[in-house]
């Protein structure tokens, strides 16, 4: 029997209601999500402000992620993981969004890293590899190029053959801990292969030869160090191979796609929620003098949270819908590329969710939303949701060829 304690007795017999656990966290994940309030609340949140305004590199807060033991939330026990599931990696995110978005993303980068080397590599590489997770490695993903912007699966740089392994040339537009990551899995191609998907990818180390980065001066997630970077002549062996010689689109469409969807989605969800809150709290304590009423006594500021709070739970059912599906996914050894359909609903839905939530948080908040702070940082932050690959245009072009039946890629 669930014991109600008095406060909560005390608020229902005044009728407050109160929001059911289960309608923001899902089963099984109660325990997790408190923690991760704790994590963010005394780790994230205070380091959160001067990362933005000083675009300092979270890499405390990253390292207080990894003591936690969340470094590698995804991967199996027997590969030195925590096997909690996508369920719990989504549930991680939204929290942590709430405390600081720059941690956060880089955080889902790393884990999306980080999953594609347990599932792509060798079990030489993962026993090589993985246990640097624990030890608070970062990793970054180096996709995106310039010559083909948010087609980042469509990559134009080459890697060349040579006696111990390549010659990696490669010009990268975004890439999140930028210079800041200890080892980066970058997407390139093999001239050698005779599959027709040539995709391949390298692991490169943060201080090998030949890595260049640059600044990321951006309007939001100012931390994330997502500026460009250069490869050039970067030569790496065999073993930091990641998969095969081309073809490795399959672990794009089953690793890569499903994981950064979902963990930068619950991101989204996170921010939104967090601009909220605040909002919540300041039309609650802002009282005016003339007519003694607070912000939040007036009806249409009510409806304006109540606008908002309904379309993050929206969002937030899709995403914890399709964290579970791939959680079963994954349990029945079916392919994550099922779950792709609703992570492009989800994501885009998510980060268009963002821009109406955290607009509606500044506009509620008056004119300390609009001061430098934590609301309108959150509504910089948001913003980058929609324009990061794939991008809510191409994804829901993808939706809508999918409704009528026409191949989602050409
Ligand atoms: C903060 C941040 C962090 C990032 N981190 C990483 C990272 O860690 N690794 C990485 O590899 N990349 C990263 N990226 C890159 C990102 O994933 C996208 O690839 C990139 O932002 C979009 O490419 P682009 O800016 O060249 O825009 P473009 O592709 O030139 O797009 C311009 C506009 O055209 C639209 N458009 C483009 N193609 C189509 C199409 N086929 N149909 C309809 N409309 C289209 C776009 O939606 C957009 O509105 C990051 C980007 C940002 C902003």
């Amino acid at each position: 029997m669930v014991k109600i304690s008095v406060m909560e007795k005390e608020k229902q017999q005044q009728g407050i209601m109160e929001i059911p656990q289960w309608w923001t966290c899902p089963e099984g994940h109660e325990e997790l999500q408190k923690a991760a309030h704790v994590l963010g609340e005394k780790e994230l949140l205070p380091r959160a402000l001067v990362s933005d305004q000083e675009r300092k590199y979270p890499r405390e807060s990253l390292r207080e992620v990894a003591k936690a033991g969340y470094s590698a939330v995804t991967i199996p026990v027997e590969a030195g993981g925590l096997e909690d599931g996508f369920t719990a990696f989504a549930v991680l995110s939204e929290v942590f969004a709430q405390y600081c978005p720059s941690t956060t993303m880089c955080w889902v980068m790393h884990m999306t890293t980080a999953h594609t080397i347990y599932e792509a590599g060798t079990e030489e590489q993962r026993q090589r590899l993985l246990p640097r997770l624990q030890a608070g490695h970062v990793g970054g993903l180096a996709f995106s190029e310039k010559a083909t912007g948010g087609h980042f699966w469509n990559v134009g740089s080459e890697a060349k053959r040579n006696e111990s392994g390549y010659s990696l040339d490669a010009e990268k537009s975004f890439v999140t801990s930028g210079g800041e990551a200890d080892f980066y899995l970058v997407a390139t191609t093999s001239p050698e292969t005779n599959d027709p998907d040539n995709l391949m990818f390298l692991l490169v180390e943060n201080d090998q030869k030949g890595v260049e980065a640059f600044p990321f001066d951006a309007m939001g997630l100012r931390g994330n160090a997502s500026g460009p970077m250069n490869f050039k002549e970067v030569q790496v062996s065999l073993e930091n191979r990641i998969g095969g010689e081309g073809g490795m689109g399959y672990f794009n469409d089953n690793t890569i796609d499903p994981l950064f969807l979902l963990g930068s989605a619950a991101c989204w969800v996170g921010i939104a929620q967090g601009a909220l809150n605040m909002a919540i709290n300041g039309a609650k304590r802002t009282v005016h003098a003339d007519t003694g009423s607070s912000v939040a006594d007036y009806q249409v500021i009510r409806h304006e949270l109540a606008k908002a709070q309904i379309k993050i739970d929206s969002a937030r059912s899709m995403l914890y819908r399709t964290a579970e599906a791939m959680d079963r996914c994954q349990k029945e050894g079916r392919e994550l590329s099922e779950c792709l359909y609703p992570l492009w609903q989800l994501k885009t839905h998510a980060a268009d969710m963002v821009i109406d939530v955290t607009n509606a948080a500044l506009q509620v908040s008056g004119g300390r939303g609009y001061m430098t702070g934590q609301v309108e940082k959150f509504v910089r932050d948001g913003r980058a949701g929609a324009i990061m690959g794939p991008t809510n245009e191409v994804l829901r072009e993808w939706v809508g060829r999918t409704l009528i039946e026409v191949p989602w890629l050409d």
